[in-house]
């Protein structure tokens, strides 16, 4: 039966299995620039903005 300082005095190599991985970075999410709301004036993600019917684009606030 193997003693655990018996495990303790081998070589790490020998006990363990270490392989080297390719680490991905995964992408950051995209940045959107700001624009201002055309009724509030609030800067606000572009993607985040609502185009009204008339084509103004506004904050989600603004838009309910
Ligand atoms: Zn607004």
């Amino acid at each position: 039966m193997l003693k655990s300082k018996d495990l303790l005095s081998k070589p790490f190599a020998e006990v363990f299995y270490t392989e080297e991985i390719r680490f991905i970075m995964p992408p950051y999410a995209q940045l959107a620039r700001s624009e201002a709301c055309v009724t509030c004036g609030e800067m606000t993600m572009s993607t985040k903005m609502v185009e009204t019917d008339d084509g103004k684009r506004v904050c989600i606030p603004c838009s309910a």
